[in-house]
């Protein structure tokens, strides 16, 4: 393929500044960048090399001149064939090098410097999550639960080396042990030596001729573990706790990772929540309303007494200071609301209501007499 001349391929007139070829060639490498064109790479790979060829060759005073003397063929004959590994990209702002575009053209590693090398380091084991279900109390107060867990572990019967008892893995023949299989490729660059992982052992370098029954040669069981939890006083639903290195188990050495319990508190029948304040409804007659009274309220321990106030109205809250819940940062505790309820008796005898009615002529009240806007405008005046 006959080729371009280069200012044509920069789009720059044979006299542009060193600035104006290096804008126009920054343009033109993010324009062929690999992560612009996903469907068109070989593509955008030759657009790449053609475009990085002649900003080589123009971006440097000596080969420019050379080139507009000689052309492609260069002062001996021989073209301006260069190095593009060398290629400093990062030296035009770029934050990529050769070995990271060439990954991103072609994939796999190239010459045994890329991805393939980070694979094989250890890695952290994953986060794994559980559930664990409360009572109100225990929320308040704290609790030891059990949860399971479900995880992958080394499996026992082979010690992890997924070989069956008595036999040994052997070194895979295809990548001889190494994990990884180099083929030579040829690119718009050059050609190179890529390397990929080893389909044969799967980038393990090792091949298990009679697989463990237990683990069919993996090294690793599922097995459901049964992890006590201690649960902190003053948690709600919607908290976490992290329980550190109890999650999967690290890879090659890796460290294990940790283990995510989410709490869910059962809803009361008597205590509702409120932050840190615990809040319960006690109903009171109208007499012991009217005329004050002592009461047993239930509180998170058990029960105890408190003196209801003589003319004390339906939704009084009465505050017990520090009965409530715990604070889980540990900022003391909340309280007890007590909201009393004034119930109306109802199912009343002929006695009842008389007293009642008595009762009402007494505070000068006319229960038959006034209709509805009587009383409002009374209430008014
Ligand atoms: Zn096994
Ligand atoms: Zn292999």
């Amino acid at each position: 393929m006959a080729k371009r001349d280069y200012y044509e391929v920069l789009g720059v007139s044979r006299d542009a500044s060193q600035e104006e070829i290096k804008k126009a060639y920054r343009r033109l490498a993010r324009q062929y960048h690999p992560d612009a064109n996903p469907d068109k790479k070989e593509e955008a790979a030759e657009k790449f090399r053609e475009i990085t060829e002649a900003y080589a060759v123009l971006s440097d005073p000596e080969k420019r001149t050379q080139y507009d003397r000689f052309g492609h063929a260069g002062p001996e004959g021989q073209g301006f064939g260069f190095d593009f590994t060398n290629f400093d990209f990062r030296d035009l702002g770029f934050d990529f090098g050769f070995g990271d575009l060439f990954e991103a053209f072609f994939g796999g590693g190239f010459g045994g410097l890329g991805s393939t090398q980070r694979r094989r380091r250890p890695q952290r084991g994953a986060d794994l999550e559980a559930e664990v279900e409360l009572s109100f109390r225990e929320a308040a107060f704290g609790a030891e639960k059990e949860v399971r867990v479900p995880r992958v572990e080394q499996c026992q019967n082979c010690g992890g080396s997924g070989a069956a008892p008595g036999t040994s893995p052997e070194r895979c023949r295809v990548c001889n042990g190494s994990g990884q299989v180099s083929f030579s490729r040829s690119t718009p660059f050059g050609q190179f030596i890529q390397t990929r992982t080893c389909e044969h052992c799967g980038g393990t370098g090792q091949f298990i001729p009679s697989p463990c029954p237990t683990c069919r040669g993996t090294g690793n069981v599922q097995r459901v573990r049964r992890v006590t939890v201690k649960i902190p006083p003053g948690v709600d639903s919607g908290f976490r706790l992290r329980l550190r290195g109890e999650g999967e188990a690290g890879i090659r050495g890796g460290p294990p990772g940790d283990l995510y319990v989410r709490i869910r508190v059962h809803p009361d029948p008597v205590f509702q929540r409120d932050g840190d304040n615990v809040i319960c409804e006690i109903p009171v007659s109208f007499p012991q309303a009217a005329l004050g009274t002592e009461i047993e309220v239930p509180t998170l321990e058990g029960t105890t007494r408190i003196r209801v106030p003589e003319g004390t109205q339906s939704g009084t809250i009465l505050r017990l200071r520090g009965k409530g819940i715990p604070n889980p940062y540990g900022h003391g505790r909340g309280d007890l609301h007590v909201r009393i309820k004034v119930v109306t008796p109802t199912k009343l005898t002929e006695r009842q209501k008389e007293l009642l009615r008595e009762f009402a002529r007494l505070s000068g009240e006319e229960l038959r007499e006034k209709g509805f806007f009587e009383k409002v405008r009374d209430a008014f005046m």
